[in-house]
């Protein structure tokens, strides 16, 4: 089943990808990150993860990796095509778990990225 289009005028709207090709000079080395999900307490707002979504099997990740480090925060690039999420990966994560792989790939990243926002429910409060 494709993705919901959920704006029509957003999704035809591709004005900063068509300004960033544009008008940043080429040797302007950076990414466009897709999201970056933070603590739902107005007193935190840590970043909890961030994600980089793309339809390349290969796409580099080192940027990533090293943005997720430096916020300590997870890094997971999505890869999707132009109907559903192929898979997901974690580029780097301070925790250590995994959702078992007989999940459902969208069910299965829902699952983690619950997961991560309630680890850090059981710690945000204590730093
Ligand atoms: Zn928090």
């Amino acid at each position: 089943m494709p993705l919901e289009i959920m704006s029509e005028r957003l999704y035809l709207d591709r004005f900063f990808q068509d300004w960033h090709r544009r008008t940043m000079p080429p040797d302007a080395d950076g990414i466009d990150l897709d999201f970056i999900g933070v603590c739902h307490s107005w007193k935190c707002r840590a970043p909890i993860y961030a994600i980089e979504s793309t339809t390349r099997n290969n796409k580099p990740t080192t940027i990533l990796k090293r943005l997720a480090t430096g916020l300590g925060c997870t890094g997971i690039v999505v890869i999707h095509d132009t109907e559903k999420l192929i898979d997901f990966q974690v580029i780097y994560s301070p925790h250590e778990f995994q959702i078992p792989h007989e999940v459902q790939v969208e069910a299965r990243l829902t699952a983690y990225l619950e997961a991560l926002r309630h680890i850090h429910d059981l710690t945000h409060l204590t730093r």
